[in-house]
Order: structure tokens, then C-alpha cells, then sequence
């Protein structure tokens, strides 16, 4: 089969490999469908990822339909259309039963596919606890609507999640890549009196204004003056970085309120400053990530009932034999691209 393979540091190669077999009674092979290229992708690529394993097939991102299934798997059965979580865990373990599996310690808990073992932009995937790790899809969800399920709507849901967001609240949210604009989606499931979302980026910001109407908008140079006059006690009641960017980082805590909370949701390439006396007397409440990607049968219960659509960021699909193209669009961010899906032909 083929399998787009982690070379080494700057190069990814569309490589011929052996189909995946079970090795594990929790395990299932899925028949890839679709799979997506994310940021973290590139991060593996340009060598920001220590962890990612030189070989790998990368990918933590698709929906598929399952091929086979260990002695030990119930949820899922060959044939069923399924989404893959770009977490792996075990579902018993003490983060586990308290809902943070991102910290799942089993040896291949956390963020396995794709960056330890082999992942899913390929035509076939081995998932392993696949109990945990696989979602049915609903018959009336299309694989385009449920393939952001796992990682970065996973993501959004789980931030919007632990914001502790109030109807009352002026939301701020930094950044309106994919995740910013999953997270914005997860935002207005709350329903809170205000969302303004910053991002730098003005095709960003026009995809914001035209598919979320409510929602404010604003490049950085704006956003302090927008956040003011927007709230009623000098800040955002709560504020999502999602930008992963040094200004954006100090924005988050600048621009929210005393005692908001800021939920910083953002992988950074380095360490960012906490300048404490500064902030002294603000009484903030800092929630950092990385996602606890275990609600993805809600999403795709809330994607079936119409309340979540993450179809329109799919701006580009390309077959896998086009992988090379599809990459290079997405990393050098050409044709107004925000998620790029590619099509396997198996
Ligand atoms: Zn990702
Ligand atoms: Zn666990």
C-alpha cells in the first residue's frame, strides 16, 4: 500500500509499505477513506516534534472503514464507518477514568498515530485500543463532515469545554486557523453574549465574518480597543489562544479580564514568558493543552443534528498520489487554503 513516510528531518516521501496487520487484541485495521493534513504534520516535517519516530507513516487524522478487529474489540465491527481519534488510550488507567486521556499511560497513550507509530495518510491504519480510539460514524454524516472529528474539532470542543464559558460572557478567541474556527464553533454552542475572534490573516477573518455572523472580527492592531468596548468590566470574561504565536500569548493575558480565565490551547514552537508581577492582582486562571479527545461521539451526535459543519474548511481535496502538491499548498498557505483532505483510491 502506499504511505506518505516520515524520511528524515524536511522530508516526507509517498513510500510503498506492507499493509498493517493486527498485533493486539484491542486492535482494528481501518481501510482509510479520508485523511487531513494538519499544523503538526509540518511540525514533524521541519523537525519540532522529538518524539515523531523517523520511518513513520504520518497522518493523525481520518475517517475510514474498519477492515478487521482484534479478539478484544466490542464497539466497532468490519464494515463499520468509523473516525479515528488522534489519541491513543486505554480508557482504564487513572487519567483515563477521570477524562484525561491525554495523558493516558499506556506506552502508546496520547498522540501515538502518526508521530510514534505508524498513522493514517495511507491507504490503511492499524489503531490500537481501537475500542477508545474509534467513533461509528452516523449513516447520515458523510465522511467530509465528520473527518476533522478526531483531532482539531476534537480539540475545539474540548477548549470551549473547559473555558467554563457563561451566557453572559465576551469571548475572545486568538487565532482563526482550523482549530481557532473549530473552537469558535464549540464557542457558540455555549452561546455567550459576545465572541470576538483576532487573527492577523484578513481571509481568515472574511471566512469568520461570512459563515458565523454574530461573531466579530478583527485583526491584532484592533483588538484591545474592540475587547473594551465589547465588555463590561475591562476585558474578555474568557480568552482561547489558539495562535500559538509570543504576541498572541501576551495578548491572552492582557486582554482578559481579572479573575477570566484563559484557556491556552496553542502548541508553541518555544518557551513563552509569564511576567508575574505584572499580572499580579489580575487573578487569572490559566488552562493549558494539550486535548482530551474523548468526546467525539457528542461531536459527531452534534455534526448529525446540524450543529456542528466543519465542511466548509475542507477547502482542497487531492488524491493521495498528490500528496507532494497537497502539502505544498497547505504549508506555503496558497488559494486560501485552510484544510486540505486527501482522497485515498483503494
Ligand atoms: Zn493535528
Ligand atoms: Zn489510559
Amino acid at each position: 500500500m502506499l504511505a506518505y513516510t516520515y524520511v528524515e528531518r524536511g522530508r516526507f516521501e509517498l513510500r510503498e509499505k506492507e499493509k498493517p496487520v493486527l498485533l493486539d487484541a484491542g486492535d482494528a485495521i481501518v481501510r482509510v477513506t479520508l485523511a487531513s493534513i494538519c499544523t503538526s504534520d509540518l511540525h514533524i516535517k521541519h523537525g519540532s516534534v522529538p518524539r515523531a519516530v523517523p520511518g513513520i507513516t504520518v497522518g493523525h487524522e481520518m475517517v475510514g472503514v474498519v477492515e478487521s478487529v482484534g479478539s478484544s474489540v466490542k464497539t466497532v465491527r468490519p464494515g463499520d464507518r468509523v473516525t479515528v481519534n488522534v489519541e491513543t488510550f486505554c480508557g482504564e488507567c487513572f487519567f483515563c477514568q477521570n477524562g484525561w486521556v491525554n495523558n493516558c499511560t499506556d506506552p502508546n497513550g496520547g498522540w501515538a498515530l502518526g508521530c510514534r507509530i505508524d498513522g493514517g495518510q495511507a491507504e490503511y491504519v492499524r489503531v490500537p485500543c481501537a475500542d477508545q480510539g474509534l467513533n461509528r460514524i452516523p449513516d447520515s454524516v458523510t465522511d467530509e463532515q465528520a473527518l476533522l472529528v478526531g483531532d482539531v474539532l476534537a480539540t475545539g470542543y474540548w477548549a470551549a469545554d473547559i473555558s467554563g464559558i457563561q451566557k453572559r460572557d465576551t469571548v475572545l478567541i486568538l487565532g482563526a486557523g482550523p482549530t481557532g474556527i473549530c473552537t469558535l464553533q464549540c464557542v457558540l454552542l455555549k452561546e455567550p453574549r459576545r465572541v470576538i475572534v483576532c487573527d492577523k490573516d484578513p481571509h481568515r477573518l472574511k471566512f469568520v465574518r461570512d459563515h458565523y455572523l454574530t461573531v466579530l472580527t478583527c485583526g491584532p492592531e484592533q483588538v484591545e480597543d474592540l475587547v473594551l468596548a465589547y465588555s463590561d468590566h475591562g476585558g474578555a470574561d474568557v480568552v482561547l489562544e489558539v495562535a500559538g504565536g509570543e504576541e498572541t500569548f501576551q495578548m491572552a493575558w492582557k486582554l482578559a479580564r481579572p479573575n477570566a480565565t484563559v484557556t491556552v490551547v496553542a502548541l508553541y514552537d518555544g518557551p513563552q514568558t509569564l511576567p508575574l508581577p505584572e499580572m499580579y492582582g489580575k487573578n487569572l486562571t490559566f488552562k493549558t493543552g494539550g486535548v482530551d479527545g474523548c468526546n467525539c461521539a457528542e461531536t459527531l451526535a452534534l455534526i448529525e443534528a446540524g450543529k456542528l459543519d466543519t465542511v466548509p474548511l475542507i477547502t482542497h481535496t487531492y488524491a493521495l498520489r498528490d500528496i507532494e502538491a497537497a502539502y505544498d499548498l497547505f504549508e506555503h498557505k496558497r488559494d486560501g487554503v485552510i484544510k486540505v483532505a486527501v482522497r485515498m483510491e483503494n
